[in-house]
């Protein structure tokens, strides 16, 4: 891409914290300014200040940072352990709180306070040391969203395995894809898990993986549905009965900063997944230090992130961020909308959750149901709300703002990566004036940029790409076993910086705004416009409650746009074609006729990742009429593109 992209959108509301929330945030001004400061004047000194105030070391580093592009080392020498700092160091103030609330799909509710985790996870460890697990294997847990899942990451990480959690919504040959790259040596599953009232046969899914994986020796099963599974007895062994006799005494191994942590495979959403690849320290300071910051934890808070933990929103804000900073976290097995659409709503009222973390995914569906389910529960325990995963269309955004924040609740719109480890750019709730759709600015140490091709800054209101120009602790080390696609994929493409993949502009005040992928991106008559502006322009209208916008060849203008809308009601589609024109129109008096679309195409649903978003390279395909290609492993339900081709005009 060799211009720039061209910005319509442009959003003028503004929303300051209020000065109640302002006195008792973690973060305020004068030391937010300060920590800037210090970042650009003492970068090292910066990351040492951070590493000595919040993490427990066994042992300090002798050198912060050795920065070899594009390979990272941090707070080399240096000896700690995850499990150690999520666990043992707060059962002298906080035996008695609680860890986790854990609710089940089919309402069970099971409370975990610090010292039961802490006891869980040192009987797992023994268990799996018994059974030979030795430092550096790997251990892939495939499982439901229980505790026992996450009492087997934080047992990895106490005698230094390395894990890689893969959703349980994946297929066997997605799992046994993940399996075979990271030569996993145990699976961790469960005989299965609730979804919408069904049980999902994950051990049944195992077993068909493994018929093509040679290198896990040991299945560990969690007793979940007690649906009948086949046994192998050489191979599969109870959880239950494996830590029935289990010592309770375990010492965190001593690990160095760089032991790795895990590896996680990204969504899948531009293309074949890649396994991202986490070392320790770094990546504990980081998901520690934005939890404080970005989500304001306090002792009394009850936190719920609604990601599953096969995402990396789940292993940094579900697991170890809130962990680490001893914090309660609330996890829930089953769907946002099962049995009913008031599910979330009622979870919130019934735990008193203050933070509420989800995904633009969900919050567009929600509003797609309507918001009398939302009437029924109070939610006014809520203080702070956060997004992820994708753009959040201002639309969406004020949505939230008004009918699940009641316009109280500062909104952190988070923008990061499975390759970031953590939060990189996000509003400061206590300090940011937000505005809806900009994740607004980078977080302290955190230097990000927009620029052109050659890597300089582009002027204000102008789309570019997304980079980062320094090293940050939680930074992906490698793309496991394939040091060259990590230096091909991230550091080619933008000389001397990091290359997130997605597009961005800065406002004229400043503001980061995402634009979506920059392989998304579509070129009309000349002109560079991002999707995520088109989309949101056609989501502003009453009737569209989701919109997936690309581009398809087109003889003059080069490219052409093609609209997908999910439409809030079915009654409307009875209007079509006049809609079909309205929507054209409205995009045109909202952002400009060269943003028009040239088809409108009405559909029930739109491709997604199984982490909620949307596969736009495969309604490309689709509105140039070519094949689907390119990985569908991740889709989360392939017949949605069959529909969407018999659909076809
Ligand atoms: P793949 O890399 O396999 O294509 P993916 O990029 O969807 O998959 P993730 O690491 O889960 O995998 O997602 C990170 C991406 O999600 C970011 O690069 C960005 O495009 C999008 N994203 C996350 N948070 C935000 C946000 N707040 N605003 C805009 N985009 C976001
Ligand atoms: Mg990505």
């Amino acid at each position: 891409m060799d211009e720039n992209i061209t910005s319509v959108l442009s959003e003028k509301r503004t929303f300051s914290p209020s000065n109640d929330f302002v006195k008792q945030a973690n973060l305020n001004k004068a030391e937010y300014e300060r920590l800037i400061l210090k970042a650009k004047t003492d970068f090292e000194g910066f990351w040492t200040e951070l590493a000595e105030k919040n993490i427990f070391w066994f042992k300090k580093w002798e050198k912060v940072l050795e920065w070899n592009e594009p390979f990272s080392k941090w707070f080399i020498g240096g000896k700690t352990n995850i499990s150690y700092n999520c666990l043992d160091r707060h059962l002298e103030k906080k035996s008695d709180k609680k860890a986790l609330i854990w609710i089940g799909e089919n309402g069970e509710k099971r409370e975990i306070t610090y010292k039961e985790l802490f006891n869980e996870v040192c009987r797992f460890s023994n268990a799996l040391l018994k059974l030979g697990v030795k430092e550096s294997d790997c251990v892939v847990i495939y499982m439901p969203l229980i505790p026992e899942a996450v009492i087997s990451m934080l047992a990895c990480t106490r005698i230094g395995a390395v894990h890689s959690v893969v959703f349980g919504g994946f297929s066997k040959e997605a799992l046994a894809d993940r399996i075979n790259d990271s030569k996993a040596k145990v699976v961790i599953t469960a005989d299965g898990g609730y979804r919408r009232g069904q049980v999902v046969p994950l051990k049944l899914n195992v077993d068909e993986a493994l018929q093509r994986c040679s290198s896990v020796e040991k299945v560990i099963i969690v007793q979940r549905t007690k649906n009948k599974i086949e046994i192998k007895p050489e191979r599969d062994l109870w959880y239950h009965e494996l830590t029935a006799d289990s010592s309770l005494e375990n010492k965190a191994k001593e690990l160095d900063s760089e032991h790795p942590l895990f590896i996680l495979y990204t969504s899948g959403t531009t293309g074949k997944p890649k396994g991202i690849l986490h070392t320790t320290a770094g990546y504990l300071l980081w998901t520690t230090v934005t939890t404080k910051w970005v989500f304001d934890i306090k002792d009394s808070d009850v936190y719920w992130c609604t990601a599953d933990i096969g995402w990396v929103t789940g292993h940094s804000y579900v697991v170890y961020g809130p962990l680490s900073s001893g914090a309660t976290s609330l996890i829930y097995e089953g769907a946002p909308n099962y049995p009913d659409w008031g599910r979330f709503w009622e979870i919130i009222q019934e735990n008193k959750i203050n933070i509420f973390y989800t995904a633009p995914t969900a919050i567009r569906a929600f509003m797609k149901a309507g918001v009398e389910w939302i009437k029924k529960y109070d939610l006014s325990s809520l203080r702070l709300l956060g997004s992820v995963g994708e753009p959040i269309n201002p639309e969406a955004w004020m949505w939230y703002h008004e009918n699940i924040g009641r316009k109280k609740c500062p909104i952190v719109d988070t923008w990061w990566q499975t390759e970031t480890g953590g939060i990189l750019i996000s509003p400061l709730p206590g300090i940011t004036v937000t505005k809806p759709g900009s994740a607004t600015f980078p977080l302290p140490g955190i230097f990000a940029e927009v620029v052109n091709q050659d890597g300089n800054p582009v002027p204000p209101e102008q789309g570019g790409f997304l980079v980062i120009k320094k090293p940050w602790t939680s930074m992906l080390r490698t793309v496991y076993g394939d040091d060259e696609r990590y230096r091909q994929t991230y550091w080619k493409r933008i000389k001397g910086a990091y290359f997130a993949g997605d597009g961005a502009k800065k406002d004229s005040d400043g503001y980061f705004c995402l634009l979506g992928r920059v392989d998304d991106v579509i070129k009309v008559s000349g002109h560079l416009l991002s999707t995520m502006e088109v989309e949101s322009s056609l989501v502003s209208h009453p009737f569209v409650a989701e919109a997936a916008v690309v581009g398809y060849p087109h003889d003059i203008k080069g490219e052409a746009l093609c609209a997908f809308v999910v439409l809030k009601t079915v009654e409307a589609l009875h209007a079509a074609p006049l809609l079909a024109e309205e929507l054209k129109n409205h995009v045109a008096k909202e952002i400009g006729p060269i943003a028009k679309p040239d088809q409108i195409r009405f559909t029930e649903s739109l491709p997604k990742t199984r982490s909620g978003k949307i596969m736009r390279r495969l309604l490309r395909d689709i509105a140039s009429g070519k094949q689907t290609t390119g990985d569908t492993t991740t889709l989360e339900d392939i017949s949605v593109i069959e529909k969407l081709r018999e659909n076809e005009l």
